[in-house]
């Protein structure tokens, strides 16, 4: 039986014992950190894992409390030298996006604060809904649409596509076994997290239609069309369509006017993935194609990708408040708000997605965007671009290096070819190379599959990158390569 008078003669909190020491050593971590970020492109871009911090991790479970600073000074000698590299300028792996300063700080006052940002009348709430409204004028949104902050692209679109399948049918209430088979249409180079969305979701694998692409890589819109007649016609539920407004492959943008005209069409719900793309639309360049995204049903993207902060946080926006909030909302007793109190306030942001409980994302975004101001972003992703086009005229005008897709955007594909191979040998080749530029601490592009072909694929959401640094790619490419050759290991074993 719990002695509860012991217990309560004892009572314990965790709070800091030694507040003046937490502080000096958090003094400490903020002078590391900021020495650390400033310094990041004069150490490697990556380096493997050490097997010391790999046994370190391996430890059984503190039963007894040890001392901060030595714990701080653990991570400082098993963590910290192991980045993913994300940090670093010439980091184009995936697409990822490099954090800043003043964000890491952010998310510190952020974590200080502590809120759980789901209901209640408290500021975080107001900076969340503030940052939705930034994004809608972002993107040219409608001043009346709904929107939440998430973890990123992926819950972004499938709390999206959800609002889409919940609209098109009472699937809340009856589930989807009462509709004939719902029927999901996107390109073939649309994101996994949609396909596994759809799976989520009860739509089956089966009924994405992953329409083949043109030469640019975007959605073949006859084809769209034939294929939802074709839904039609044996009496299938055709119900959304994803855009892609930056494909994850080449950073292709589909003509995202005829799909919201199909649409349209057909009464399907127009959701755009424009997890790093939707962004361009900052710039005049891209503007154009990416407008249609303001009369889009939905739009995901990701703060944490082109507006380069801290991990982790995307967006969803809905351009309908009524349907999002029907697809989610739910007022247990629990929940219930008070007209006054700390149960007032803003409408619950649980409301509009899946999470209850909800971290303060919403702070780093807000004082981000306050430190540089929007057009600095605009000149950033202009940046990035710019770079792109650069580093494929380079690839163009050096001998055995290869384009492999036409540049759109801000994702570059090549390969090192000098003639002579097989595609297979050229696949293990480039591969080899890959694992060579990021063994060496070089740089970090990161791998595809274009046309069958392995091809290196470099995509710059950096904002510490310059010129220089694709300059560094392409020598470094080459060199690796030719050393390559004259060492002539027999490719096969690769
Ligand atoms: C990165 C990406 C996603 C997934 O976003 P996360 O933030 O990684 O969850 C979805 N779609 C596209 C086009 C992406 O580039």
């Amino acid at each position: 039986m719990l002695n509860f008078a012991e217990i309560l003669n004892n009572e314990e909190t965790l709070d800091p014992q030694d507040w003046q020491g937490l502080r000096q050593l958090g003094h400490q971590m903020v002078d590391d950190m900021m020495d650390f970020l400033q310094s990041v492109k004069e150490r490697p871009i990556w380096e493997k894992t050490a097997e010391e911090t790999k046994a370190f991790l391996q430890h059984d479970l503190p039963e007894q409390p040890q001392n901060v600073e030595e714990i701080y000074k653990e991570f400082t000698q098993y963590i910290l030298p192991f980045p993913k590299g994300n940090i670093h300028p010439r980091f184009w792996s995936w697409v990822q996006g490099t954090g800043t300063a003043f964000g890491m700080l952010a998310d510190m006052l952020a974590s200080g604060m502590n809120p759980n940002v789901a209901i209640g009348d408290h500021a975080a709430m107001y900076v969340e809904n503030q940052v939705i409204e930034w994004s809608k004028q972002m993107l040219g949104y409608p001043a009346s649409a709904s929107g939440i902050l998430l973890s990123g692209g992926s819950m972004a679109n499938i709390t999206g596509l959800t609002v889409a399948r919940n609209y098109a049918a009472n699937v809340r209430a009856q589930g989807l076994k009462a509709f004939p088979q719902m029927v999901l249409y996107c390109s073939s180079e649309t994101h996994s997290c949609n396909l596994k969305a759809a799976e989520v979701l009860g739509l089956g694998a089966e009924a994405v239609r992953k329409i083949p692409v043109n030469e640019q890589f975007q959605i073949r819109i006859s084809d769209l069309r034939q294929a939802i007649e074709q839904d039609l016609a044996t009496g299938l539920f055709p119900f959304c369509v994803i855009g892609n407004a930056g494909t994850v492959n080449t950073a292709a943008i589909d003509d995202l006017d005829a799909i919201a005209e199909i649409c349209k069409e057909f009464n399907l719900w127009f959701h755009v993935d424009g997890a790093f793309g939707a962004l361009a639309k900052l710039t005049d360049e891209y503007a154009k194609p990416l407008k249609a995204i303001e009369i889009a049903d939905s739009v995901a993207f990701d703060f944490h990708k082109w507006m380069y902060v801290n991990y982790e946080v995307g967006c969803l926006l809905v351009k309908d408040r009524e349907k999002h909030r029907a697809a989610f909302a739910y007022s247990p007793n629990y929940l219930t708000i008070h007209e006054r109190g700390l149960a007032a306030g803003p409408e619950s942001l649980n409301n509009y997605g899946l999470e209850l409980s909800r971290g303060f994302k919403a702070l780093k975004v807000w004082m981000s965007l306050k430190e540089h101001g929007i057009d600095k972003y605009r000149r950033l992703i202009r940046q990035n671009i710019a770079q792109c086009f650069y580093l494929a005229s380079l690839i163009e005008k050096t001998e055995n290096l290869e384009l492999m897709a036409p540049v759109s955007m801000n994702i570059v594909c090549y390969r090192f070819n000098p003639g002579g191979m097989s595609e297979e040998e050229l696949n293990a080749l480039n591969k080899e190379i890959l694992m060579q530029l990021q063994e060496q601490g070089i740089a970090a592009p990161s791998s595809t599959i274009l046309n069958g072909n392995y091809v290196i694929r470099v995509a710059n959401t950096n904002h510490r990158s310059t010129k220089a640094d694709f300059e560094t790619l392409v020598a470094a490419t080459v060199q690796l390569g030719k050393n390559f050759l004259q060492h002539s290991q027999p490719l096969q074993d690769l």
